[in-house]
């Protein structure tokens, strides 16, 4: 069972299109890991294309309950509020409608995924040993898989203790030595320095994780922006990865 594992599109749908043009043959399943809006300048088309997809589940991330009205957009920075109080206007009902049904967490064959955090799926982010640690209390099987902070990295825990580890980019990393917290990256809006997308391929039948990286056209998306008048500093962050 191969599971293309994308998180944190938010409303980018130049890297959301290039990373399932990537990923294309390569899985059996999709798990989206949340936030597919928020930030970007296409949320009505991403939420489109995900929910269309085959044999998905799919979470819901803060940005996704605040775009609906269902989280205060005082917990978030000022571009980020102005960039969700675009999208709230510019959500359609059938947007919203999906949006509004999506958990923030699920444990699927004894899989846990959530968006954040298994404590806090809205407001944790795991991005250190020391709560990387406390968070394998929180999930009972091998693995639990998270997006949230947007850069792509895996936790392991043997033992009694746990490392950060980056996975090499297009090759196969074995997962079989221990319990692991794993998050993709973002496709839409990576952190990590590097601006190609990323997403990852779990395959539970062989215990190994493939970290992905793809180019997009990000000046496309940076005119998108442009066009609604989303803020510019999220816009030139995606220049950076930042
Ligand atoms: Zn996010």
């Amino acid at each position: 069972m191969r599971i293309l594992i994308i998180a944190d599109i938010h409303a980018n749908l130049t890297a959301l299109e290039a990373v399932l043009t990537h990923a294309q043959g390569t899985f059996d399943m999709v798990w989206c890991l949340g936030d597919l809006v928020g930030y970007g300048p296409e949320p009505n088309a991403c939420v489109q294309r995900i929910r269309a997809l085959d044999k998905l589940v799919c979470l819901s991330g803060n940005h996704d309950r605040a775009a609906i009205g269902k989280m205060d957009l005082n917990t978030f920075n000022p571009v980020a509020a102005t960039a969700l109080r675009w999208t709230q206007m510019a959500l359609l009902s059938e947007s919203r409608d999906y949006l509004n049904k999506l958990p923030s967490m699920q444990v699927i064959n004894g899989t846990m995924i959530a968006h954040g955090s298994p404590r806090q799926p809205y407001f944790e982010y795991i991005s250190d040993t020391a709560l990387a640690r406390k968070m394998f209390g929180h999930f009972t099987g091998a693995i639990c898989l998270i997006g949230h902070t947007h850069i792509a990295c895996v936790f392991q825990q043997s033992g009694n203790r746990c490392h950060k580890l980056i996975a090499p980019t297009g090759k196969s990393f074995s997962i079989n030595a221990g319990r692991y917290i794993l998050n993709p990256g973002a496709v839409g809006q990576p952190r990590d320095q590097n601006p190609q997308a990323a997403y990852a391929i779990l395959d539970l039948s062989t215990d190994s994780w493939v970290q992905q990286r793809v180019p997009y056209n990000i000046t496309e998306t940076q005119r998108r922006m442009r066009r609604y008048e989303l803020p510019e500093t999220l816009i030139t962050r995606l220049d950076l990865g930042v």
